[in-house]
């Protein structure tokens, strides 16, 4: 993966600006113009080369790629691979921007190899009508510069195709590279919003989703309900049975609650045992109730202890509910829940506790 990753920014051009596409789709063509003038291999990293070239951003590309050109006449390997280790491999820009800039290069590849196809295809048809224009040729009018001439085309010809059909299956292989860098890509996007423990979101992930939820039942005045929850006394839990049945236990609890909910529902590890339920398009009455449920399902779940045949039981969780009411933002439902979690706890744990309730 990390080798991949590192692939990824090695493809992208350093710093081309994401948002305009365009330019970045201009560039690209006349980084593609070149690697076929140059007849350097159409590979990801001599793209990234001439890409930086033509962007003109770093004069240092363009110094050294015009000295090699002088002395080479062309790209060799060796400064491809030089130039781009030396000077491309800076800081890597935005996951973002990587991934924007991954889909512009792929979107590019796409466009060229539909010309290549077509090329390919003129090619061949081509090839083919003059090999039965040769051979139809009545010989009493062969005249030998008619002859030689045609030759010759049928000779240019063929090697036209042969560079298009390997320059498509350079390009293919970029492709492909290209795609599963992208798609590698959006699953370490995927793992950032994750936590490594539970496997359920993470507090980042969380958090857009509730910025989300309030911001649009503020626009569409749709339900919203969400909660915080805390296992209680967990400190005991560890200090008893050991830190490792502890992670097993917030394990128990991260699968009850997904057991329990549905949909656009969400649970998310807020913070050490403490969890964030997000409730779209749901009334607090049955927010309540959905969460006493998920209170006796964690209660009478048991915890099995790694290497024994013993479980635990009885573990036990307060949580605090709130309703969003309009003009409420994600910071005031978090303290409003947090309030009430406080109540639970002060009440004698293992209950939820909300706005009347
Ligand atoms: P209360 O009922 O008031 O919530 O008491 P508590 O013991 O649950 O709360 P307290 O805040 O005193 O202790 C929380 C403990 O959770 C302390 C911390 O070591 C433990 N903890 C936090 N994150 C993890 C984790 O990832 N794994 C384990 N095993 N323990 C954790
Ligand atoms: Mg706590
Ligand atoms: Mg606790």
């Amino acid at each position: 993966m990390d080798a991949a990753i590192a692939m990824q920014k090695e493809t992208v051009p350093k710093s081309a600006p994401a948002s305009d596409l365009k330019q970045v789709f201009r560039n690209a063509q006349r980084a593609f113009d070149l690697i076929q003038k140059h007849r350097t291999p159409p590979d990801p990293k001599t793209y990234a080369v001439w890409y930086a070239y033509v962007e003109a951003v770093d004069p240092r590309v363009i110094e050294r790629v015009d000295s090699a050109v002088a002395e080479h006449g062309t790209l060799t390997p060796f400064d491809i691979n030089s130039i781009f280790r030396e000077l491309l491999t800076e800081e890597p820009a935005a996951v973002s921007a990587r991934h924007t800039i991954g889909m512009a290069i792929e979107k590019e590849i796409d466009e060229v190899m539909k010309i290549i196809q077509q090329g390919v295809q003129n090619s061949d048809e081509f090839g083919a009508s003059l090999d039965k224009a040769n051979s139809a040729l009545p010989k009493a009018v062969s005249a030998d510069n008619l002859a030689s001439l045609l030759s010759n085309l049928m000779e240019d010809n063929q090697r036209m195709a042969q560079t298009t059909r390997e320059l498509n299956q350079g390009l293919m292989e970029s492709q492909k590279q290209i795609a599963t860098l992208n798609q590698e890509l959006e699953e370490v996007q995927t793992q950032c919003m994750r936590d490594p423990l539970t496997a359920i979101a993470n507090r980042r992930a969380f958090d857009e989703r509730l910025e989300r939820e309030v911001r649009a039942a503020a626009e569409t005045g749709e339900k919203l309900c969400f909660a915080l929850a805390d296992i209680d006394h967990f400190k005991a839990v560890n200090d008893t049975y050991g830190h490792q049945v502890g992670d097993a236990v917030l394990q128990q609890f991260a699968a009850v609650v997904t057991q329990n909910i549905k949909g656009q529902d969400m649970v998310a590890r807020y913070g050490g045992e403490e969890f964030a339920i997000i409730l779209p398009e749901t009334d607090l009455f049955s927010a309540y109730n959905l969460l006493v449920k998920i209170k006796y399902n964690f209660k009478s779940s048991e915890t099995p202890i790694d290497g024994t045949l013993k479980t635990i039981k009885d573990v036990t969780a307060s949580f605090g509910l709130v309703r969003f009411e309009p003009g409420m933002t994600p910071r005031d439902m978090i303290e409003q829940a947090d309030h009430f979690l406080y109540e639970a706890k002060n009440a004698g744990r293992d209950r939820v506790k909300a706005k009347g309730f």
